[in-house]
């Protein structure tokens, strides 16, 4: 697979390049979430033949033929025998796109989706994000995980079954980099995890939280980049995600499902992205770092200035949001 990384040489930002994802198959363009079929789907069962081989598979449940199924991506933008596109001069660098890229395969079912599956359910993809986060961490190397999810056209996502992604880098990109070095001096200076200091700044005003509930604070930040961005952090410091215990992993699921219904009931069902920021180094030490997960709604496209000059214009207030979305069902 050809696949590599480019340094821009004025920046140092890097870029994969992967010519070879540009033959992989867009069918969120014609078929809408739910509205997929078990027969089109490639990650439905009866289909494996159109899979690369399984990974990891939480087995069989509540009468599902399995609950979560992890594959390697088929159109990877890194992996573990990557070529090389082009090699650099001594001018331009690049290296090998080595790394892995995964897909979580979140439920048997292509009509189904985190906000409407059981919480169980979703409780089992938490619980397949951290066996893979751990498991990636301790490949020869030590990569890092990140974990991310597509949902919509909108957002990326190329095939409407529920699935999120894993990329594994092979060392910290530059943004990565930049955000634990700012941490870690605001740690010198003020001897605090600068997220627990944020926690405890938004539990006081209160007015950009969403939910305070099962040892996660829901909240919008309050420099948010787009409208109803929401932010999930453990009221507990934790700096790496792998260090999750199993016993708060129903809570996050249920924190997360919760938030995707305030959007789904209250936006109409907007395409959006989530991240999952850990920190670049397995370990349950770091006083600096915190680790939390990130949903950006995906409702407008940016604009030449925002992709110019590197300044998101968000057309909405933060604490506007914040008030709309605690107001929304999270029923089923
Ligand atoms: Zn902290």
């Amino acid at each position: 697979m050809r696949t590599e990384f480019r340094q821009d040489p004025v920046t140092g930002r890097w870029v994969i390049v992967a010519p070879d994802r540009s033959s992989r198959p867009n069918r969120v363009e014609r078929e809408s979430p739910g509205k997929a079929t078990v027969t089109d789907s490639p990650f439905a069962p009866g289909n494996e033949d159109q899979i690369p081989p399984i990974i990891l598979e939480l087995p069989s449940r509540n009468g599902l033929p399995w609950q979560t199924r992890v594959i390697p991506n088929k159109y990877p933008a890194l992996t573990p025998d990557a070529n090389t596109v082009s090699t650099g001069d001594g001018f331009y660098r690049a290296q090998p796109g080595r790394g892995r890229h995964e897909v979580v395969i979140e439920h048997p079912d292509p009509a189904q989706d985190l906000a409407t599956m059981a919480e169980t359910e979703v409780a089992a993809v938490i619980e397949t994000y951290l066996r893979r986060h751990r498991a990636l961490q301790q490949t020869e190397g030590g990569l890092i995980p990140f974990i991310f999810r597509n949902h919509g056209a909108q957002a990326g996502a190329s095939l409407p079954h529920p699935h999120s992604q894993i990329v594994a880098l092979p060392e910290a990109p530059p943004s990565m980099r930049h955000r634990e070095a700012m941490a870690h001096r605001h740690y010198t200076d003020e001897g605090q995890c600068i997220y627990c200091t944020i926690l405890e700044r938004e539990r006081q005003a209160g007015l950009r939280v969403v939910e305070d509930r099962g040892g996660f604070l829901t909240f919008v930040p309050y420099a948010a980049e787009v409208p109803f961005e929401m932010w999930i952090v453990p009221t507990h410091h934790a700096a790496d995600f792998g260090t999750l215990l199993d016993a708060r992993q129903t809570d996050l699921a249920a924190t997360l499902q919760r938030a995707l219904r305030r959007l789904r009931d209250g936006l109409g069902n907007p395409a959006y992205n989530y991240a999952l920021h850990s920190a670049s180094t397995p370990d349950d030490d770091t006083p600096h770092l915190h680790w939390y997960l990130r949903i950006v709604p995906r409702r407008t496209v940016p604009g030449g200035f925002e992709w110019g000059a590197g300044v998101a214009i968000n057309p909405s207030s933060p604490e506007d949001d914040a008030a709309f979305l605690r107001e929304q069902s999270v029923d089923a």
